[in-house]
């Protein structure tokens, strides 16, 4: 199996074209750390490279887009303060109102307590190696 670090190794080239305003090598070290099912949080990378909350979700989404990333929005749930048990891909999915699995509780605008993660998506290319 193929390496996380050396997975982003890939796309430096891109991400050197795009410009942000990031440290390439500390950035590879960094991601090297997380493994394919691990939640990665904006606040983390943002804390880890020293940039702005903007240009991290720039970051992000480009990485996204470009498949090394995969966005996962757990909903947490107010009443027991756990992760309700629902996860989503998208903002757009989260219904209106969700029960908590585990308290049964309605949580009546999950869009304000979903927080939005990332991992790195396990691809066939990287199993495969
Ligand atoms: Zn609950």
């Amino acid at each position: 199996m193929k390496k996380t670090k050396d997975i982003f190794g890939e796309i430096v080239p891109e991400l050197k074209k795009q410009k942000f305003n990031i440290d390439i090598d500390e950035f590879l070290d960094f991601i090297g750390h997380y493994d394919f099912t691990y939640l990665i949080s904006p606040s983390e990378v943002q804390g880890k490279l020293k940039i702005s909350i903007v240009d991290t979700y720039k970051l992000l989404e480009f990485l996204a887009q470009h498949k090394y990333l995969e966005p996962v929005i757990p909903v947490y749930c107010p009443y027991c303060n756990v992760y309700s048990g629902y996860y989503y891909d998208t903002i757009g999915e989260i219904p209106n109102k969700l029960t908590c699995l585990y308290c049964k509780q309605e949580i009546s605008d999950p869009l304000q307590t979903a927080v939005i993660f990332y991992k790195i998506p396990l691809r066939k290319q990287d199993i495969n190696y």
